[in-house]
């Protein structure tokens, strides 16, 4: 049995986001990038979740 060796998949919906400035990124799109860096030229991200913000209704 030969178990075919597939490339880590690289998780693409991992969102960033500039601790600075609060810019959001996708770690598709730092990936591009030479170096991990924001518009602002920081380089300190947080990562958050890419789930559906929910809505809060101001009442
Ligand atoms: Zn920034």
């Amino acid at each position: 049995m030969s178990q075919e060796e597939k490339p880590v998949k690289v998780f693409t919906g991992a969102v960033y986001e500039c601790v600075r400035c609060g810019t959001k990124t996708t770690q598709e799109e730092l990936s591009r990038l030479p170096e991990v860096k924001c518009i602002c030229g920081y380089r300190v991200f947080k990562k958050i979740r890419p789930q559906v913000v929910k809505q809060i209704k101001a009442i």
